[in-house]
């Protein structure tokens, strides 16, 4: 009996110090990184303890719409959630499609219409070569696998360079956007999901939703990682191109 007694406390050591050197092997040989701040992870979870109850905090904001399309949103762009859009857009960060992926499936409604495809909005194929990737469609790979819905990334085509749409005004956005769109592959009758990962005045995904129109498609909604905050109603500064006003009911 004293035998077991004394084995015992040296049996949790030595099983203390067995989880430990475990754990320490799991961090050499595949550690486990915080996909948006890249601190060690200590479990299979995308992100870590600040950054998972961060994202996971947005709020969801009201849908809106666009030319009478539903247009539904993770969250506004700002904080950790626009962090994380610019990471996958500018900085490679890929990985983080999935998480930003599945945030988008949750502000669909549960109630969602039928739909037989989703479109990501295309970039130029000199952009694509520059960046190696269209994040758009890294997004909608994501939901298409999530919703179980084909993804149908070559449905657009970008015919033309455009300037990026930041740093332009909202007339010079819609003279940017002017026929920069075609489509090239999509059945007539397709009810479509239209995804980006940016909304603001919602010229590109208006530009893409008339191409897709016109091509016999009818985009039942649109939905995007981040929507940008819109600006205070002023009546004085209302835009006189109704064409490019984002209605928020
Ligand atoms: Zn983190």
């Amino acid at each position: 009996m004293a035998e077991v007694q004394s084995v015992a406390p040296l049996t949790n050591n030595r099983r203390r110090l067995f989880v430990a050197a475990a754990a320490f092997a799991q961090r050499l040989i595949a550690p486990s990184y915080c996909q948006h701040c890249h601190d060690y992870c200590p479990s299979s979870r995308l992100l870590c303890d600040r950054c998972g109850p961060a994202l996971d905090s947005v709020p969801l904001p009201a849908p809106s719409e666009l030319d009478a399309i539903p247009v539904y949103s993770s969250g506004l762009h700002q904080g950790v959630l626009a962090q994380s859009v610019r990471a996958l857009k500018y900085s490679g960060a890929t990985h983080l499609a999935q998480p930003l992926g599945q945030r988008m499936r949750m502000a669909l409604p549960a109630a969602l219409a039928r739909i037989d495809v989703i479109v990501p909005v295309p970039l130029h194929a000199v952009r694509l070569a520059e960046r190696g990737y269209n994040q758009s469609a890294l997004l909608a790979r994501t939901l298409a696998k999530d919703l179980r819905i084909p993804l149908l990334a070559t449905a657009l085509r970008r015919q033309r360079a455009t300037l990026p749409q930041a740093h332009l005004g909202r007339e010079q956005r819609c003279d940017n956007l002017r026929q920069a769109f075609a489509p090239a592959d999509i059945t007539p009758g397709s009810r479509l999901l239209l995804v980006d990962d940016v909304i603001t005045t919602g010229s590109t995904l208006r530009s893409c939703s008339d191409a897709l129109r016109q091509a016999g498609g009818q985009v039942v909604c649109i939905l995007t990682t981040t929507q940008a905050p819109l600006p205070p109603a002023d009546a004085s500064r209302a835009p006189t191109d109704a064409s490019v006003a984002l209605a928020v009911p």
